[in-house]
Formats: structure tokens, sequence, C-alpha cells
């Protein structure tokens, strides 16, 4: 039994074929990120008009690819061979969104399947099944992506309770926010820990802001301010920046507090597991640091695949096929959600 699940929220036309024993037989993935990095951001307009221009290709790649890793010479798998269609139904761009849910319910109306709709939040909690297929609640969660930024107690599966949110910038556009103010492209996350590799984190101070104990809130936008007023300064002194530095430091700044609070949050609930997902949890330090750090307290640390963080279909497909076994499916009568939180 095959389930194909399809992924449009934001900027990235994906697609992934997952068995009902939860093996990944397909994961194509069309990003846009050419098309809005000359515009330093995604711009929603051709964000949708792409997804409807590649969604059919990538569509019949992830047929072709299954029957591949199905070891079938007969050509791709079939509309009629699948069991279950699901989708993203949010949170994300909204016309981005429709795109993928009107392609989901007519292909499944068609072939005659069940639809069920995925939470675009829970497909990067659920990235982490990838990796560790026995995660079991209770765990504490963090969310790092473009978007959002929430430290979660998931208490059971469906069962979340969202200890602490940003009160400005999520973590991922505060990267791409620096890294535009220092003119390095978009998008900036996989640009600034390139950058941070060769660099030393000590070498700027940058505020770490609302860093006192069981404080679970977030605040990012006095930090970007903190980095532009240092590139300002530097340059009006005729200093040359050292990126590697500020990268570097950047991105201690950010991830010190996003160990405080998740070791605080473990040790307030009594969780003995922690995991993470979104775009950021891709960034190499963060990984690293959360499993040696929260490692040494005997904490088990798990993180997704470093390509399935940022968006793909095999996250939504990995939801899917939980709902799947449970019989949960969505009406054809359903819509995008933009505003869905976990
Ligand atoms: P959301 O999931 O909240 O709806 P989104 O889907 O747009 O938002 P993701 O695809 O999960 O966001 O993540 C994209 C973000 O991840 C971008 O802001 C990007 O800069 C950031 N990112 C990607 N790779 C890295 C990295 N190595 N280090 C830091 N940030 C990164
Ligand atoms: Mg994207
Ligand atoms: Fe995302």
């Amino acid at each position: 039994q095959l389930i194909l699940a399809i992924e449009s929220s934001c900027d990235e036309t994906a697609v992934a074929i997952v068995d009902v024993e939860g093996n990944l037989l397909a994961n194509q993935v069309s990003t846009q990120i050419d098309f809005h990095a000359r515009f330093g951001g995604v711009v929603p307009e051709i964000a949708s008009r792409k997804h409807v221009e590649v969604i059919v290709g990538v569509v019949d790649a992830a047929l072709e690819e299954a029957a591949e890793s199905l070891g079938l010479t007969g050509g791709a798998i079939t509309p009629a061979e699948l069991a279950a269609v699901g989708v993203t139904q949010g949170p994300g761009l909204v016309g981005a969104l429709v795109v993928g849910v009107a392609f989901a319910k007519g292909f499944a109306l068609a072939a005659d399947k069940p639809l069920i709709c995925v939470n675009h939040l829970e497909g990067h909690l659920f990235a982490n099944k990838l990796t560790t297929p026995d995660l079991e609640p209770p765990f504490i969660f963090t969310l790092v992506s473009g978007g959002h930024t929430m430290l979660v107690h998931v208490r059971a599966w469906g069962d979340y309770e969202v200890l602490g949110e940003t009160l400005d910038d999520a973590v991922g556009e505060a990267f791409d926010k620096v890294a535009k103010a220092l003119g390095l492209g978009y998008p900036g996350g996989p640009i600034i820990s390139r950058l941070a590799e060769g660099g030393n984190p000590k070498a700027i101070d940058f505020p770490r802001a609302l860093n006192s104990r069981g404080d679970y809130r977030f605040s990012l936008s006095g930090l970007k301010t903190a980095v532009t007023l240092y590139i300002e300064q530097e340059t009006a002194a005729g200093r040359a920046i050292h990126l590697p530095d500020l990268a570097a430091s950047f991105e201690a700044a950010v991830f010190d507090v996003q160990y405080k609070k998740a070791k605080c949050a473990l040790r307030e609930t009594g969780a003995r597991e922690y995991c993470i997902g979104g775009g950021v949890a891709a960034n190499p330090h963060l990984r690293q640091m959360m499993i040696e750090k929260l490692g040494r307290q005997g904490i088990r640390v798990t993180v997704p695949p470093q390509n399935a963080c940022t968006d793909n279909a095999a996250m939504i497909a990995v939801v899917a096929r939980e709902k799947f076994l449970r019989g949960e499916f969505a009406e054809f009568t359903v819509d995008a959600d933009p505003n869905m939180t976990l």
C-alpha cells in the first residue's frame, strides 16, 4: 500500500511516496529558489505560478522513482496503485497551498482514493521519524524554520503544549535578514552557516534576548538590529568586516538561547528525549550543539536527515502514513488553511 504526499506551502514543490511500513520510495523536490533570489525573498505570486507549472511533472517523477525503488520494470506506478493521497493543508502562503490542495483533491478524486490533510509544522516534527522511527512522546521539540520559532512539549502524538514562540522574527527569517544586510544573497541560512565554519563564535558579543530561566519566549529583532549596527559602525570606522567571525558570533547568539531554553524545558517537564525540526535544523552547528550538550546530560537527541529539514514532502508523507493507519481522512470540501498552527 503506497501513500503519495504533496507539499507546496512555500517555494518548494515536493512529492514523496512511502509504503505502509514507512519506507520512503520516492522523494522529489523542485525548488524555486533561483526565481525568488533576485527579489531577496519569496514572492507569493511567483510561487503560486511556479507550483502550477511544475506540479504534474514532479508527481510523475515521484511515481517513476517509486517504481524504480520497488524494482518494477513495467514503468511508473499508476494512481490506481496508490492507497491514499496526502497534502499539506497549511500553514504557508495561501496561493501556494491552494495549488497543492486543489491538485491533490482532483488527483485523489480521479483515482478514487482517500484524501489526507497534513499540517506542515507537524511535518517538520515528523521528519525526525525518518531517522528515528521509534521516537515516542513525551519529548521536547524545537521548531526553527523560515516562519516559526517554537518550543513545544509533545505530551503525546497530537497533544502539543506550545511552551513558547517568537515575539518577532523567526530564526530562519533572522538568518535571511542578516545575510541580506550583508548583501550575501538568499536564502541566508546556508550562506551564513558555511561562513561560520571558519569563524570565531566569541569574536563579537551579540545580545541574547529573553534569556532568563523559565522564559520560553524568543525575540530576534534586537539581535538583528545589533548586527546591522555592528556592520554600520565597522564600515563607518573604515574597518573591514570579518564575515566568518560575524557569522559565527551571530549563530552563537541564536543557538545559545535555543540550547538554554530547550535544556530548561527538558528539566521542567522531566522529558528525556529531544528533537528539532524546520529549515534551521539543517545547520550543522545547531545539530552538533544539541547532540553533544544535551547528550552529555543523558537526553536522547534526534535530528531529521539534513536534507529533510527544509521543506520536503517526505516529512508530509510520514504524517500522512500515520493518519492513513488511523483512518483519518479528509472531506473533499477541505480548503487550504494558511494560518494553521500546532
Ligand atoms: P515554515 O516551515 O515556518 O512555514 P518555511 O517552510 O518557509 O517556513 P523552512 O523551509 O522550514 O521554512 O526553512 C527555511 C529557512 O531555513 C530559511 O529561513 C533558511 O535560511 C533556513 N535555513 C536553511 N538552511 C539553514 C542552515 N544551514 N542554517 C541556518 N538556517 C538555515
Ligand atoms: Mg523554502
Ligand atoms: Fe517549512
